[in-house]
């Protein structure tokens, strides 16, 4: 056992399998259920190797189950996994266990299933409320489904329900991105998160642009989408709290704010990343790799990198910039003032063009600010 104060951590765990493949997506997903039950007794292994390492110095306040597809799941499956997850780390009585959600996979029935088992936010992949855009992505969902997702696990009891949506799609015009952004602030939602459509490498959609058979509006006409959603969720209540996220007050995310603000995360599952005590981690992006590494070793890990102190405070400001503001006094006192004084000017200037303030200690972007995020960044780190 070690003595100290205990280390407020994050778990991640990717649900591997999806119903089919969308077009732009480059997350590590299959889409046959052929090896579940090998999953789930490979993933309590692995949960098992790093809980005799990592379980005596860290407390973990929130659970997040990403992928893939995890609502694909039996919620008898997601319970036994956090049962297990609860038996083998201290996990905060008050944690917050997010599953992603994609319309489509879950009734009223399973979604009150999934509640019972501990999940306490949903965080459903829309990603539009219009059809013609549902198909070009080829979800399977459409808007009706999409509504009603929302609709019924408001009404079983999920209190904390968040949605995704993408925006400069193909042909998307603002007035059609405005009706999205309509009827989501009209549902019982939480909290946003807005992404921009962005071409992975790999993707259906990346060779669909490049054939010439798609046509990828141009970055000005995606700053203008992206600040009429700032403008516009801020007066409906919505807090931008990151780059892409949006929360009524009191909704932030536990989990993506761990990623944000620097702090631990454990990741369990084909494709996950970890990140601890300097360290980072990832796992094979296979899911047979991943069963035959831990069958082997315990572990699946495919690569690995100590941060050190130079990339350490580059991930810390850009992580803190793009979300609530670099905290100066925690920034001093890991990083020392060497750096903020190298950079004075330039935070001088940011400031008096209004892109920054500082205030009560923490320097943070302004909505213009966000907007050019990635250039301001790539001026300061
Ligand atoms: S459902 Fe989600 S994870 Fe699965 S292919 Fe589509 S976007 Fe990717």
């Amino acid at each position: 056992m070690k003595f100290g104060p205990l280390k407020d951590s994050a778990i991640y765990i990717h649900i591997p399998f999806c119903d089919h493949k969308c077009i732009y997506c480059d997350f590590y997903s299959i889409i046959t259920t052929d090896n579940i039950s090998n999953f789930l007794s490979t993933l309590k292994k692995e949960i098992s190797f790093y809980s005799s390492r990592y379980s005596s110095d860290r407390i973990f306040s929130s659970i997040y189950f990403g992928g893939g597809t995890p609502s694909l799941m039996k919620p008898e499956y997601l319970n036994e996994i956090i049962t297990f997850v609860k038996e083998n780390f201290t996990i905060t009585d008050d944690a917050e266990i997010t599953m992603e959600t994609n319309p489509g996979t879950v009734d009223k029935i399973k979604l009150k299933k999934f509640l019972q088992s501990g999940i306490n936010r949903i965080s459903i992949g829309i990603q539009s409320f219009d059809n013609y855009d549902l198909k070009f992505l080829t979800r399977i969902h459409n808007k009706e489904t999409a509504i009603q997702t929302v609709l019924d696990a408001n009404e079983i009891g999920f209190d904390n329900i968040s949605i995704d949506l993408i925006f400069n799609l193909p042909k998307q015009t603002r007035e059609k991105w405005m009706s999205n952004l309509q009827v989501a602030i009209d549902l019982p939602i939480k909290h946003i998160s807005t992404y921009s459509l962005i071409l992975e490498r790999g993707t259906i959609l990346n060779k669909l642009v490049l054939d010439g058979r798609v046509t990828i509006q141009d970055d000005d006409y995606d700053a203008e989408l992206y600040e009429i959603t700032i403008n516009f969720l801020g007066d409906q209540g919505f807090h931008q709290y990151e780059v892409s996220n949006f929360t009524k007050p009191g909704y932030e995310c536990r989990h993506n704010n761990a990623y944000w603000r620097y702090r631990d995360y454990l990741s369990f599952g084909p494709s996950a990343h970890s990140f601890v005590d300097k360290k980072r981690w990832w796992n094979f992006s296979s899911l047979k790799r991943y069963i035959s590494e831990i069958e082997k070793k315990g572990i699946a890990v495919a690569g690995s990198e100590f941060i050190n102190n130079e990339m350490a405070l580059n991930e810390y400001v850009m992580l803190a910039l793009r979300s609530n503001g670099l905290d100066l006094n925690e920034f001093k006192s890991m990083f020392g003032e060497s750096w903020l004084i190298q950079k004075n000017d330039f935070l001088i200037e940011i400031e008096n063009r209004h892109l920054a303030v500082r205030s009560r200690g923490m320097l943070k972007l302004t909505k213009s600010g966000y907007a050019i995020c990635d250039e301001i960044l790539s001026k300061l780190i």
